[in-house]
């Protein structure tokens, strides 16, 4: 079994005597400079003037200019945009950060496929947690955490690995355990995880079942409750036991139809489908089509974006979450609230 490192494994004197500057104040953003503030850590976010400044000031934070955050700081955490991190990191960053400092991301996606290049006398790790941020921060609060994973890029002070490890354990990923990783390792399988499984996967599964209904001639709001509302009370279960617990809490009839269906739906056509999505983030494929969208304004991001937000299945699903209050608005809501 991998190595997992816990709370009380980690030393996190490295990390005393270093001011940690957070670049951004979004879903992770807030999350780390609150959990790493009261964990005993000293922080300074680094903004634009704007909601988010304002936000981080109300929390009690510390808040400079990113260019002063940065020349100010030991640890750089950026947790801008995917996106808007190249350009941000050229101009205010790179040119004010100290010999001998650490810069780290939550997300290897820029270091890995070159769009931000680090200067060769700085550490270079990464802190990922495996969850959104409004879970880092909620499950801090709680006295949990967030899984995390670290990886050392580059190492010029012989201290990166243990740098990493006590901001991992100050945002609370100790609690739940850390595992050692790669930038290559972790953004490959982050991509691949939201495009065959998590994000892509499921949506288009989700869709394919109510379409297949709702085709059939079945109502619509039973085909919405029976393939898009009921798939947290299966995940819950997953989540908690595995497959095997969730089977364990459904019908031998719904079990019996998962062996004999699911593979009919998900089979190895689908897989060989799923090694090409792989390929195409190994071989930089994706990302050389993402970055060139952004390059452009995103056209074919909001053309299908509209039309997706279209699709019946949304339609239906608005009209019934109404209905049902108990349904609380979504983490990702409170993440539109905090960042635009
Ligand atoms: P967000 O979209 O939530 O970050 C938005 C923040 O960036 C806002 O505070 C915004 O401030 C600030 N910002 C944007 N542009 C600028 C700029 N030009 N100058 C200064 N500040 C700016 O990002 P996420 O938290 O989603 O992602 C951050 C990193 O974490 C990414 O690398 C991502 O891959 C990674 N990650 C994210 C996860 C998640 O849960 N979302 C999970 C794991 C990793 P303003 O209000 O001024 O616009
Ligand atoms: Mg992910
Ligand atoms: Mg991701």
């Amino acid at each position: 079994m991998a190595k997992v490192y816990y709370h009380n494994d980690i030393q996190d004197e490295v990390l005393s005597n270093k001011k940690v500057a957070v670049i951004g104040y979004g879903s992770q953003g807030h999350a780390h400079a609150q959990n790493l503030k009261e964990s005993g850590h000293q922080v300074v976010v680094g903004l634009r003037k704007g909601k988010s400044w304002d936000k981080a000031e109300q929390d009690g934070l510390e808040v400079k200019p990113v260019a002063e955050a940065v020349a100010d700081s030991d640890v750089v955490m950026v947790l801008l945009p995917d996106e808007y991190q190249p350009s941000v990191y050229e101009e205010q960053i790179k040119p004010n950060l100290k010999s001998g400092a650490a810069l780290a991301f939550a997300h290897g996606f820029n270091v890995h496929f070159n769009q931000v290049v680090p200067p060769s006398d700085v550490d270079v790790f990464l802190v990922a947690p495996k969850g959104p941020g409004h879970l880092v921060r909620r499950t801090f609060e709680e006295g949990a955490g967030v899984p995390a994973l670290i990886g050392v890029e580059q190492d010029v002070t012989g201290e990166a690995k243990e740098i990493a490890l006590a901001y991992a354990k100050g945002i609370g990923g100790g609690r739940a355990g850390v595992l050692e990783t790669t930038f290559q390792e972790e953004t490959e399988t982050d991509l691949f995880g939201e495009q065959a499984v998590l994000c892509g996967g499921l949506t288009s599964l989700v869709k394919a079942g109510f379409e297949t209904l709702t085709e059939a001639g079945y109502q619509p709001e039973v085909a919405y409750f029976e393939c898009m509302h009921e798939l947290k009370l299966i995940v819950d279960l997953m989540y908690e036991g595995g497959l095997e617990g969730m089977r364990y809490s459904i019908s031998d009839t719904a079990q019996w139809g998962d062996f004999v269906s699911g593979p009919r739906v998900v089979n190895e056509d689908t897989k060989a489908r799923m090694k090409d999505v792989l390929t195409d983030i190994q071989t930089g494929k994706f990302a050389k089509g993402w970055i060139l969208e952004n390059q452009v304004n995103r056209p074919e991001f909001s053309a299908i974006n509209a039309r997706e937000n279209n699709h019946q299945i949304e339609k239906v699903g608005r009209e019934l979450r109404e209905l049902m209050p108990f349904v609380k608005k979504s983490q990702s809501k409170e993440k539109d609230v905090v960042t635009h």
